[in-house]
């Protein structure tokens, strides 16, 4: 369970976020969706405890995730690309990050196969393409097998193939039981795949529901998506 409250951190006088709830449930895929700039990055940094907020809280499990003492067993969040250095392969990269978690080098080659970067892990990061390195992020993120899966953006960059293999991964992790919190720009990424969303504007919560519950009022999912947060469906990078 992820539970986000009243979190607000500004930038200057207004940039930022202003008063965010949010709940994430297991078993459920929650998607944060909001155009370019809208504060979903700064609430994943509070969120993951890469920031301080100015007011509110932001809990996994009922704890901060900075007091969590092994994070990785408990949340795996892919944030910002893979994180992982240039000159290392995949499977490096993988294997340090296992080491300094306590987990099992055996699990590397299965997340390994899990993202589909089997054929590609012994590749330089530097080599990779944006969706070789969203998957890279990805595996890192479930290496601990965590309860809880926060994705940021994960389909930047993917291919069609990609994103249908993203919505499936999404899918079997809620099905597992899973807190599933993943971001986007593209309502029609996060339609078909999302329990419930978040819609989020100029740093403000505009709505939040089932795919129905966003439509009420409207006559479609992009007219209501663009409505209620000045967005385009398609996102402003296609
Ligand atoms: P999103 O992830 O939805 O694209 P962000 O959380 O990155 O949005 O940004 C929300 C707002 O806060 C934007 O207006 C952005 O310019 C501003 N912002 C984000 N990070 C910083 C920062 N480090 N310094 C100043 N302004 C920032």
């Amino acid at each position: 369970m992820i539970e986000i409250r009243n979190l607000s951190k500004h930038y200057g006088n207004k940039d930022g976020i202003d008063d965010v709830s949010l709940t994430a449930e297991p078993g459920k895929v929650t998607a944060f969706l909001g155009p370019n700039g809208a504060g979903k990055s700064t609430t994943f940094r509070l969120l993951l405890g890469l920031d301080r907020q100015d007011s509110g809280s932001a809990l996994v499990e009922g704890m901060e995730l900075r007091k969590l003492a092994a994070p990785l067993w408990t949340v795996g969040a892919q944030f910002d690309g893979s994180g992982a250095h240039k000159g290392r392969t995949a499977k490096a990269h993988l294997r340090w990050v296992a080491q300094s978690n306590g987990i099992p080098h055996s699990r590397v080659q299965e997340v390994l196969d899990l993202v589909g970067l089997r054929d590609a892990a012994g590749k330089r990061v530097g080599k990779y393409s944006l969706g070789m390195g969203q998957r890279l992020g990805i595996a890192a993120a479930l290496l601990g097998d965590p309860r809880i899966v926060i994705l940021d953006e994960p389909t930047n960059g993917l291919d069609p193939d990609g994103i249908r293999w993203i919505r499936t991964l999404l899918r079997s992790l809620a099905s597992a039981g899973k807190t599933v919190l993943v971001s986007s720009h593209l309502i029609h990424e996060v339609e078909h795949v999302a329990d419930h969303i978040v819609l989020i504007s100029q740093g403000r919560i505009v709505r939040s529901g089932t795919v129905p519950e966003l439509v009420a009022g409207y006559p479609d999912l992009e007219t209501a998506y663009f409505e209620l947060t000045g967005g385009t469906p398609a996102g402003s990078s296609l």
